[in-house]
């Protein structure tokens, strides 16, 4: 038997701080050739961005393709000398495992690792179908040069998949808890209006965009966007900053803008949403306020993997190992679930969510050997 916990250790020794590789990919790309993986190591780089060194890994030619999905980047470890544990040891302590990484996400890399061995060692290393593992250095970072280019890559290749789990933590409080089946799109944006600076004194003779911009943010936010879905909580606009610049105190500004996020459900598009937000601000502001919104691009669209086969699969080989029956969630931030959407249906799951880029990052041993129990069932009824 493949073993999860060292794995685990080994990936976690790998300072791999997005965008160093930091041994990482090599680590995946030596376990999986050893068990008969064709494994290509690529790296993607634009301009202005740092070069990010990727893993796509396959074995089996045959459908049905199940993808493994996951990050190897970690976020820095912020000050070392706050971790009980070094960030990098990977050192056990009463059962636990400590290191960046643990829970997001090479803990569950390494369980995959392991899964994925003993499934294609009890198949005398012909599993039936194919089984891959496509893994990015660059995930919490900006995310241009991993998941994304690696997926149209892999498209320019002629591969195909019919499913994908990605490790990403996903269990509030127990491994089992829950399942995420989709997310919420997100967009930026920043409110401006323009007024006319001048003495406090004389207003009259100025025109302020504090006055404006407050009466707009108010407007925005009057009403509930809308009042969720089945799978989702309602879209949500969130103010995040009010900025003026203004160190005077006798003076009105000339400018005033706002920040904030929509977090948005299935029922909504990015066109749809832009356009809801203008009709409000440009209601309220009639032709008193000068105004506009400056729109930030945004790669991060809502989708659903709607319950039925696959997920109850997954949710069986989870109550399995765990006696859990996982919640079906879409709560949390993007991941690059968001990415995989548009070639095959997606779902996360992996370790518990607590953790994620805290000091002392850690995981329980016995959540991987579990971890790895469910990844092994799952492949056992996928392929079955
Ligand atoms: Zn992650």
């Amino acid at each position: 038997m493949a073993d999860p916990v060292a794995l685990a250790r080994e990936l976690i020794r790998c300072p791999s701080v997005t965008p160093a590789e930091g041994g990482a990919l090599a680590l995946i790309g030596r376990v999986l050739t050893g068990a008969g993986f064709k494994v290509n190591r690529v790296t993607f780089a634009e301009p202005g961005t740092d070069p990010i060194e990727n893993l796509y890994a396959r074995i089996g030619t045959q459908a049905p393709h199940l993808m493994l999905a996951g990050h190897t980047d970690v976020v820095p470890p912020g000050d070392e000398t706050k971790w009980t544990h070094p960030p990098f040891a990977a050192e056990i302590a009463d059962g636990v495992l400590y290191g960046r990484g643990a829970v997001d996400m090479k803990g569950a890399i390494a369980c995959k690792l392991a899964a994925a061995l003993d499934y294609v060692a009890a198949a005398g290393g012909k599993p039936k179908g194919s089984l891959s593992f496509l893994i990015t250095g660059d995930e919490e970072g900006i995310a241009v040069n991993g998941t994304i280019k690696l997926l149209e890559w892999l498209a320019d290749h002629g591969e195909t998949f019919d499913h994908a789990i990605l490790g990403e933590p996903t269990n509030p409080e127990k491994l089992g808890d829950m399942i995420k089946i989709g997310r919420r799109g997100s967009q930026n944006g920043t409110l401006v209006v323009t007024g006319t600076q001048g003495h406090v004194a004389y207003p009259e003779l100025a025109d302020n965009p504090v006055r404006g911009i407050a009466s707009l943010m108010g407007a925005v936010n009057a009403e509930p966007l809308d009042h969720g879905t089945e799978h989702f909580g309602a879209s949500n606009l969130e103010f995040t900053s009010i900025d003026v610049g203004n160190k005077t105190v006798n003076l009105i500004p000339a400018e005033a803008r706002a920040r904030f996020n929509i977090r948005f459900n299935d029922t909504r598009s990015r066109e749809d949403l832009r356009a809801e937000v203008e009709r409000r601000v440009a209601r309220a502001a009639e032709n008193r306020i000068r105004w506009r919104i400056d729109w930030e691009p945004s790669n991060a669209d809502v989708f659903l993997t709607a319950p039925g086969p696959f997920v109850d699969m997954i949710s069986g080989a989870i109550k399995e190992v765990t006696g859990l029956t996982p919640k079906l969630s879409t709560t949390g931030g993007t991941s690059d679930a968001r990415f995989i959407k548009d070639y095959c249906p997606v779902i996360e799951f992996g370790l518990l969510s607590q953790q994620m880029h805290k000091t002392d990052e850690h995981v329980a041993t016995a959540d991987l050997v579990a971890l790895t129990a469910i990844y092994r069932h799952i492949f056992e009824r996928y392929f079955g």
